[in-house]
């Protein structure tokens, strides 16, 4: 084991805000939400204020290692050996000028926190699906929020940032301080110091609605090429996303669903009931509904759209746009019905388009997206299964050949350890250079490297 006697001088100071390796609750503190990645930390850390933010830098730096900030870990990638692992729980402030259309937010916040504070605002910030995801790391990586098509990723959303460097400065960095860093940080945030806080532009929206209609497996195919043309039909007002999933025949799973397929489409709107109606009426004619919850409702229960697991798991996932036709959503149901799709256990498609495919409203190293759709695949991680899931990756992607692209979302990478799936090599060799010119001493390591 490494030794780390300047952390270990601070951890007398800051008690059980510092946990080594051997301390009671290091396990609990170190273990991500995605459960089927192992890390093992020199320490975890969690820092009540910017002071003890500092007094880690001091500590990593005489004692030769790194920091790592991950506020929950969904998009843990490494073990985090000779880095200190830095949760900020403790940097849980929101703030929000309606009138200025603002929102401030601090590094240990979740999407449900901000949402639940704008609501009666009618105003939403680029929330994603989750109410557990924490902002600050969702701006970070790009972002593809419910309201992506008409305002653009979370990333471009991002006004200013609050920043601890690892020369111990603590400031705001806007456009008019940095704008290289700022376009940086816009997708590609995680490696240049510490974000303790970000302030996010706040967007108007008319009427929402919001909600998921599912079906039996037996009406998978018509539902899922109803879902397609929707997403293309649909004003940029509107988000569809469309899945299918096939429950695991075990104890842990509903009894009513085991071993059961479920496709469900999921339709979000900020323009009212009418719109998103016209939108899902062949969605709605294409099977045999089973549950409804298309409604309005407020900004405050957008996560309840999706409903997904809030509690940590260990799965794996891939994720890569794609250009869906119907034939190629027939390849995709064909290869996922195959015998090598078997160990996949969930796929979703999103329609993208609108502000995503447009240039960012800042600069952004997350960029915009050509592509239609947003494709990924999903399996829990159970003891061996990795190859066999891994193979049914690979089938759905072989089964699309051209139409799906080697790029996804910087969110998406899941356990991806470099940006190399998200941005193009010269995009990465200049947010790369700047990180050199801002961390010289590399003291500070993201979940994803540049390369
Ligand atoms: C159920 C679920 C639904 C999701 N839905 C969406 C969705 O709709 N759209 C979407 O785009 N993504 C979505 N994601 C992906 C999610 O946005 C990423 O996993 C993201 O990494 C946030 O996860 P987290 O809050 O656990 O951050 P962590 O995994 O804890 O952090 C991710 C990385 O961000 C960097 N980082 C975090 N905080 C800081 C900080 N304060 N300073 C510097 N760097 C920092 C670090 O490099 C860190 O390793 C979803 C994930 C899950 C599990």
């Amino acid at each position: 084991m490494t030794s780390t006697p300047a952390l270990r001088a601070l951890a007398d100071r800051l008690g059980d805000r510092l946990l080594l390796p051997g301390d009671a609750g290091y396990d609990d503190a170190r273990t991500p939400w995605n459960l089927a990645v192992e890390q093992h930390p020199a320490a975890v850390a969690r820092p009540a204020d910017v002071d003890e933010l500092r007094a880690l830098l001091d500590a990593a730096r005489a004692d030769g290692l790194q920091l790592a900030i991950q506020p929950g870990g969904h998009g843990a990638s490494g073990s985090l050996e000779g880095a200190v692992l830095v949760r900020t729980a403790a940097f849980d402030g929101i703030w929000v000028d309606a009138a200025e259309r603002v929102a401030r937010v601090g590094a240990g916040v979740r999407w449900g926190e901000v949402l639940e504070a704008l609501e009666g605002t009618g105003l939403v910030a680029l929330a994603g699906s989750s109410r557990v995801v924490h902002t600050v790391p969702f701006v970070l990586a790009g972002g593809h929020s419910w309201f992506s098509r008409a305002f653009g990723l979370g990333s471009a959303s991002v006004r200013a940032v609050e920043l601890l460097t690892a020369d111990g400065r603590h400031r705001w960095v806007s456009d008019d301080d940095d704008p290289e860093l700022m376009r940086a940080l816009r997708g590609a945030g995680g490696a240049f110091g510490v974000v303790t806080a970000v302030e996010i532009e706040l967007f108007p929206a008319r009427e929402l609605v919001g909600g998921r209609i599912v079906f039996d497996g037996a009406d998978l195919g018509p539902v899922l090429h109803a879902a397609l043309a929707a997403q293309e039909s649909a004003p940029d007002t509107v988000a569809v996303h469309a899945s299918a999933l096939r429950v695991p025949d075990v104890e842990a799973a509903p009894p009513a669903l085991r071993g059961r397929t479920i496709v469900t489409v999921q339709a979000v709107s900020i323009d009212g009931a009418e719109v998103l109606d016209d939108v899902l009426a062949p969605v709605r004619a294409a099977g045999g509904v089973q549950l409804d919850t298309i409604a309005p409702i407020g900004i405050e229960q957008l996560a309840a759209v999706a409903d997904e697991p809030t509690d940590p798991s260990a799965g794996y996932s891939w994720a890569r746009f794609a250009d869906l036709g119907p034939a190629e959503l027939d390849a995709l149901i064909a290869a996922w019905q195959g015998p090598a799709g078997g160990a996949v256990m969930l796929f979703e498609f999103r329609g993208l388009g609108g502000a995503i495919a447009a240039p960012p409203a800042r600069p952004a190293i997350s960029g915009s997206v050509p592509q239609r759709h947003v494709l990924s695949a999903r399996a829990i991680a159970v003891p061996g299964i990795e190859p066999a899931v891994q193979a049914g990756f690979a089938a759905i992607r072989e089964a699309l050949g051209e139409a799906v692209a080697d790029r996804t979302f910087g969110t998406f990478l899941e356990a991806e350890p470099s940006y190399a799936g998200a941005y193009e090599a010269d995009e990465l060799a200049r947010a790369e250079s700047l990180r050199r010119t801002i961390d010289p001493e590399g003291r500070f390591r993201g979940n994803r490297d540049f390369g």
